[in-house]
């Protein structure tokens, strides 16, 4: 699933996975082999070790760090985020041709990592105006049900994230990091949502609080192709 925006840019790969109607259950090894050696994903598809943190790595890199955030500045590599409730957010810079992904749960939320991944951008040289976000497939605030803890993590300035309800808050975690990046420096024009329950949407999407420890991970990338 692509937006359009991202589709605009000449040489850019992106997409936010949906699941295939019908397909087995895989392994997340053979999910991401497949992802790797998908026709459309000319380029190195470079995998994390997700730690719900907010560390920044820069591709390219050997194995797996423990990161949820990533940097690529050249082309021929593509970042790949993995996801079964969480929220994926990818970035684009079309003039600089450089991307950013990022994983957000609410732990990451909590400390920062797509605003993280941003600034990351902006320190390699990408000039605010020109960055674009978009903002994948997650739990929608529709399902999320957290603890008093949660909302004790994201803090007063996150308080408009959160509904009551009986006896849990539901938590919003799209609109958290739209707020972060907003708050950043990024236009409201400048994020695109794709708005969609995991958890609502079984034929579409994984997701970790329907299915438990036997949920599949959605692989989400992005990068410009090899030339
Ligand atoms: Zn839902």
């Amino acid at each position: 699933m692509t937006v359009p925006s991202f589709v605009a840019v000449p040489g850019l790969v992106h997409g936010f996975e949906r699941r295939t109607p019908g397909a087995p259950a895989e392994t997340r090894e053979a999910a991401r082999q497949r992802v790797a050696k998908a026709r459309t994903t000319r380029g190195r598809v470079l995998f994390l070790t997700q730690v719900h943190g907010a560390a920044v790595v820069r591709a390219p890199w050997d194995g797996a760090p423990a990161a949820d955030a990533a940097l690529a500045t050249a082309p021929g590599l593509l970042l790949a985020i993995e996801t079964a409730d969480c929220l994926p957010v990818l970035f684009v810079d079309p003039v600089r041709r450089a991307v950013a992904a990022a994983h957000a749960g609410w732990r990451g939320t909590a400390a920062g990592v797509a605003r993280a991944a941003l600034e990351a951008l902006l320190a390699s040289g990408s000039r605010r105006e020109d960055v674009r976000a978009a903002l994948g497939p997650a739990i929608g605030a529709c399902c999320y049900e957290v603890g008093e803890e949660v909302r004790a993590a994201l803090g007063p300035s996150l308080a408009h994230c959160f509904r009551d309800g009986a006896p849990r808050p539901f938590f919003d975690l799209r609109a958290a990091n739209r707020a972060q990046l907003e708050a950043a420096g990024l236009a409201a024009a400048a994020i695109e949502d794709v708005d969609e329950c995991t958890r609502c949407l079984p034929e579409r999407y994984h997701s970790w609080r329907r299915d438990g420890a036997a949920a599949g991970r959605l692989i989400h990338v992005i990068g410009f192709v090899a030339r």
